[in-house]
Parts: C-alpha cells; structure tokens; sequence
C-alpha cells in the first residue's frame, strides 16, 4: 500500500484525497494548518462542466438540488448606466449530466470533507521537507515527523511548501487588484435571481450570481488598486474599517446604499502566480493554489484545481507521473492568458475603447467558432 501525504485541506487537496481514498491501493492523510475547515462561509463559487464532470466521480450529483444552481446566461451589463450589454448562453456547453453550476463555496467544501474526517490531521503546518531515496520526510510545526511514498502539495497560493522547496525563489505577487465579496439577500429585488450579471466598469467589473435556486447571490467585484509594498504585506488593514471605506469610497458609480445592502462585506488584495515551479522529484508534486494562481477574472481557479487534482491522480495510477507537470503547465498557459485578457477587457476605462469593446462582444457571444475556441477548450478534459 502506498502512503500519501497532501498539505493543505482546500479544494484543490480534499478533491484528490477523495480519489485516493477509494482506491484500496493507498492510504491518505491530509494535513491541515487550522484547527477546523470553514465550512458557515456564504460565499460563492462557479463550477464550469470541465470540474463538475470529475466532481461527479465521486458522487456531487447526488448533492441535494436546493444547494447548487445552473444558471443558464451570463447577461454582460454596463455598470455606468446599468444597461444591458449583450448575453452568452453558458449553458450551451452543459450536457444531460454535467451543467455549469454556482454553490455556496461551504457546500462544496462540506462536501468534499464528508468522507474524510479520520484522513485529516487538523493543526499541522508543514516546517521541513526531507527528499530520501523514493520516500519523503516531512516534519511539523508541532514536532511530528512523518514518511510518505508520495507528496501532494495543496497548500494555496502562499505554499509554504512550496517556499520550502524552492527556497523562497517563486513567489506571488499582488496583481494590482483587490477583490471585493459579499453576499446580497434573497429578499433584495436588485438582481436577477435565475442568471449571472456581469457589469463592467472602468478598471472595475463586479458580478452577481445566485448560489441556490431560493437562496441568497454571491457578490464580487475586482477593482484595480494601488498598495504599497507595506500595504501589500500587512493583511490586518483589510480589517480596519476606516481603510476600508476608503475603498469603497473609490469604487466607480456605486454608492454607500448600495454596499450597505451587501452583508458579510470582505476585501482581499489579489495575488497570483508568475511562474511554474517544476520539482525533481516524481514523487512530489504541486496542485490548485499552489501550482498556479490566476486573477478571478475567468471564474477558472476552483475548476482548474479539480482538473489538476484529477490528473495528477490519473498519472499516480498510471505511473506517468513524469507527464503531469507539463501537460497542466500548458492548459494553465491557456488560463491564465484568458483570465488576463478578462481582466484587460473588463476593465476598459477610455469611451471610444469601451464602445469598441461593447460592439465586438455584442459579436463575439453569438460567433459558435469563437466561444468554442475561448471557452470550449477550457471547458474540455
Ligand atoms: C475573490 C476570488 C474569487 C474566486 N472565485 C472563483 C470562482 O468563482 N470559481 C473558481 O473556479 N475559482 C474561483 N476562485 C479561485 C479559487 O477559490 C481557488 O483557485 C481555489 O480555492 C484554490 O484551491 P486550493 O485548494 O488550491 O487552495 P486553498 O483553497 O487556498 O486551500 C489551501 C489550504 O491549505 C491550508 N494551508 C495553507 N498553508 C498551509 C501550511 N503551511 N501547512 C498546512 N496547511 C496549509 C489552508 O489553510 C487551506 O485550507 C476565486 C478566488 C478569489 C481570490
């Protein structure tokens, strides 16, 4: 039986976890370095059918209907005059069993952790990774050190695993932008309950999806955003009020009211990745997070750490995993170029630049070729 240890209890490390964990072949532990999973946290995500496909490997359609939504349309607003720009039917790439689905990020978290709560070792943070021979030495914070056949690294965008290996050479940077999450009440009549509202303003868009078919609609904006290198390392401003009003004071055409009818309101500076880290090792590898971060620009962080997580399992399975590392370097490529060019296209600021944009998108939704070549090969595994 094969040992395996993954750092981290995210997405990215409770999906794999799950799939080791029913085969008879190996034996999984997952360290966590909390004390317990977040699982109240309203929040939501998206779920593109590439990671709903592989998430139904291990049974997420038996998940109850009243906690995850398919929303058939992204309608593209205008968040000056609130007018509508166009809309892309999303659901045109679901199929009878896997649809594009938004959840509240605890659902699926709860999900994910349900059938593995002697697998995980809570209040473990990782301090020292030791590489003999084909076994892995990994020791704690707290003094434990244990020995596994394989590493899965799944330990977020700050990997301190990561740091570990790499001797701090590969770190994320802040991506200029902060990302602004709320959650909006179901009583509230100011978006639509039955789709994805995408608004897009200068160097801002925010959009709002509903999260179960009564419930409440996440809320999230990305705003580009200027901090200093104090700033940048000092996460306890996000938590002071005044610094955050200041914020949301610079926020284009929406007022205090609107903020005000927003509850559970957080602002996070954005991070992403730069660079690959390739480990030499194949007995060690790197997913989600800690692989590769994106801006959320492209909704694609959650799906492409299932996809990752999927095929590195794959290649464990096959001992291939000598392909892992560049394969999901290329499909990352391809991510990461669009979220970019998202977040450029969003965040049109100039009038002509803007009209222009509006005008091609207009276009652009209803060209089959083009939405298969932009979404339909991200979509595809
Ligand atoms: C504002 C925002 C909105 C987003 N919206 C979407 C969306 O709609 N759709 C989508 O697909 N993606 C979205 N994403 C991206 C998505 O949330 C992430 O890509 C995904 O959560 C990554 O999962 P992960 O498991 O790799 O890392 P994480 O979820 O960050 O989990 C890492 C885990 O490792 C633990 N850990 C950290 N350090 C250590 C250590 N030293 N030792 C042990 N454990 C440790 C942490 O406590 C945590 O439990 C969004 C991201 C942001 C910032």
């Amino acid at each position: 039986m094969k040992k395996v240890a993954i750092i981290g209890a995210g997405i990215s490390g409770l999906f794999i976890a799950n799939l080791f964990k029913r085969n008879k072949k190996y034996q999984v532990n997952i360290f966590e370095r909390n004390s317990l999973i977040n699982s109240k946290e309203g929040y939501g995500i998206q779920l593109s059918v590439n990671s709903i496909k592989l998430l139904n490997k291990i049974q997420f359609d038996k998940l109850e209907n009243s906690e995850k939504f398919n929303p058939d349309k992204i309608n593209f607003y205008s968040v000056k005059n609130s007018n509508k720009i166009c809309e892309l039917n999303i659901s045109d790439f679901n199929t009878e069993n896997f649809k594009y689905t938004t959840l509240k990020r605890s659902s699926l978290i709860n999900f994910l952790k349900k059938d593995l709560e002697k697998e995980i070792k809570f209040d473990h943070t990782i301090s020292k990774i030791e590489q003999q021979d084909q076994i892995v030495k990994i020791s704690f914070e707290n003094n434990k050190i244990y020995e596994f056949d394989y590493l899965i690294i799944s330990d977020g965008v700050f990997s301190k695993s990561k740091n570990l290996l790499s001797k701090n050479q590969i770190e994320p940077k802040f991506n200029d932008t902060l990302a602004i999450r709320g959650i909006i009440p179901s009583s509230s009549n100011m978006a639509d309950k039955k789709n994805i509202s995408l608004f897009l303003g200068s160097n801002f868009h925010y959009v709002i999806y509903p999260v179960s078919p009564n419930g409440d609609l996440n809320f999230i904006a990305v705003m580009k955003f200027k901090l200093s290198m104090d700033e940048q390392k000092d996460f306890s401003l996000f938590n002071n009020d005044n610094f955050i009003r200041k914020i949301l004071e610079k926020v284009p055409h929406l007022n205090k009211e609107f903020f005000d009818s927003i509850n559970d309101l957080k602002i996070y500076p954005v991070f992403v990745s730069h660079d690959f880290f390739e480990v030499n090792n194949n007995n060690i590898h790197l997913i989600g997070d800690a692989f590769f971060a994106f801006s959320p620009s492209f909704a694609q962080g959650a799906s492409q750490s299932i996809e990752g997580a999927y095929e590195l399992f794959e290649n464990i399975e096959n001992d291939t995993e000598s392909n892992f590392f560049r394969n999901r370097v290329d499909k990352i490529k391809m991510v990461n170029n669009r979220s970019k060019f998202n977040q450029f296209a969003f965040h049109l600021s100039n009038p002509l630049t803007t009209l222009l944009r509006n005008i091609f998108l207009k276009r652009l939704v209803k060209n089959k070729r083009f939405l298969e070549a932009y979404l339909g090969k991200i979509y595809k595994n």
